[in-house]
């Protein structure tokens, strides 16, 4: 610890001291173990890493076998597992046909932007309030938190936000200029909203109006996080861009992809083949880990236990929201990406230290303090949810205690 204070992050170290983290030491299935050997569920699932729990077998073993081949590729001949990959993509998510591999969620927003900035060179992207996309200069230009934001200004130009889930502000902002608009279907860092059914239908027919395109970010939403295998699921809407990373690596190795329909891929890279680029990307170290990734989603039900143990869970919360209304604002999510929004600020931190206490990891969404997130491996079972909901309850009374004996 005191030399992330010395080497790394001073701020930082003391945020995780604060919450009561030590160091930790190694993971499996839903747990993972510190420096001392003590144990804690995972409810935040790296932040939607995690969707198979940590060092799933069959994807450690995809993973051995790439070391022992081909980790990373010459990038001059072609590769077997990314074509595997983007073949097995191109089935599974809706409406997308071609795959760029590159190694984290903000590189797949990069290159989803300059997809469509290619596609008709127009210049203005729509993005959301509290809209989380990445933090490098272009997937931060779409982010929608100033803190983020101001400090880096200028970004590029020509991005604009509008509310999530409000129809009437995107109408008035989308013309003839806008490239894209980019939106979650579930927004996650903006603090778990999930938009009316009706939203994301209505975000394509606006987009279809003036021929902009439509990026979804799926990074979060992905393979399984919300009930379906993506969120775009839910409304059954196909976009023009997908973006996907967190889970496709399978929780082993770093991966991220953008997607795209035929006349994207044309228009954007049909003239020039090497526009876009990623030394990393397209390894077969994470393109046959990925794959795997999806195999194990698929044949282990994992859709479907998200749904199940998600809405468990949404319950167990929504209990404990009702026995301590004044603490709890609001529990809302879908699958397992369920946030729970407090009534004041700073209560979220006191009630994951006091989770963390209980050896249950937890953790806010970075766009919205006030909100934490529920987010643990889609393997978790309802006896492992009841547990968190105990935990949580506990915590709650706890942190209420606590705030009584302060304020009086
Ligand atoms: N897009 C969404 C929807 C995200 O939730 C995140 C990260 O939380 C990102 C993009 C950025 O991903 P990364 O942290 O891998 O760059």
């Amino acid at each position: 610890m005191q030399k992330y204070v010395d080497y790394v992050n001073p701020g930082l170290a003391k945020l995780m001291s604060f919450a009561g983290y030590g160091v930790e030491d190694h993971a499996e299935g839903c747990y993972i173990y510190d420096h001392s050997g003590r144990r804690f569920l995972d409810c935040l699932g790296g932040y939607g890493v995690f969707s198979l729990g940590h060092r799933n077998p069959k994807v450690v073993e995809a993973a051995k076998k790439a070391l022992d081949n081909m980790p990373l590729s010459s990038k001059v001949f072609f590769g077997q597992a990314y074509a595997d990959l983007a073949e097995k993509l191109a089935q599974i998510v809706p409406g997308m046909q071609f795959t760029f591999m590159c190694n984290s969620g903000t590189e797949a927003v990069e290159g989803a932007l300059k997809a469509a900035k290619m596609f008709d060179h127009r210049p203005k992207v729509i993005s959301t309030v509290g809209g989380f996309h990445g933090k490098s200069m272009g997937s931060l230009s779409a982010t929608g938190k100033d803190k983020y934001r101001e400090p880096f200004y200028p970004l590029i130009p020509q991005f604009d936000f509008v509310p999530f889930n409000d129809v009437d502000a995107l109408n008035a902002a989308v013309d003839d200029h806008t490239a894209a608009v980019i939106v979650e279907p579930v927004q996650g860092e903006g603090g778990i909203h999930v938009p009316n059914l009706g939203y994301l239908p209505k975000v394509k027919e606006i987009c279809q109006k003036h021929a902009a395109l439509l990026i979804l970010d799926e990074v979060q939403t992905g393979f399984g996080r919300t009930g379906k295998m993506f969120g775009m699921e839910h409304s059954g809407v196909t976009a023009d861009i997908v973006t996907l990373a967190k889970s496709l690596g399978g929780g082993v190795v770093p991966a991220g992809a953008f997607m795209g329909t035929p006349e994207v891929w044309e228009r954007a890279f049909g003239e020039n083949p090497i526009l876009h680029t990623s030394t990393f990307g397209g390894n077969p170290l994470a393109c046959s880990v990925a794959l795997v990734m999806i195999e194990v989603t698929e044949e282990e039900g994992l859709v479907e236990n998200s749904r199940v143990v998600g809405e468990h869970l949404i319950a167990g919360l929504r209990a404990i929201q009702k026995e301590f209304p004044e603490m709890i604002a609001g529990v809302r999510g879908v699958g397992l990406m369920i946030g729970v929004e407090f009534a004041m600020d700073d209560i979220g931190e006191l009630c994951i230290a006091s989770m963390v206490k209980r050896d249950v990891v937890a953790a806010y969404t970075l766009n919205n303090p006030r909100v934490i997130r529920f987010e643990p491996p889609l393997i978790m079972t309802a006896d492992q949810a009841d547990t968190v909901v105990e935990v949580f309850r506990e915590s709650v009374e706890e942190t209420s205690e606590l705030l009584a004996a302060v304020l009086g």
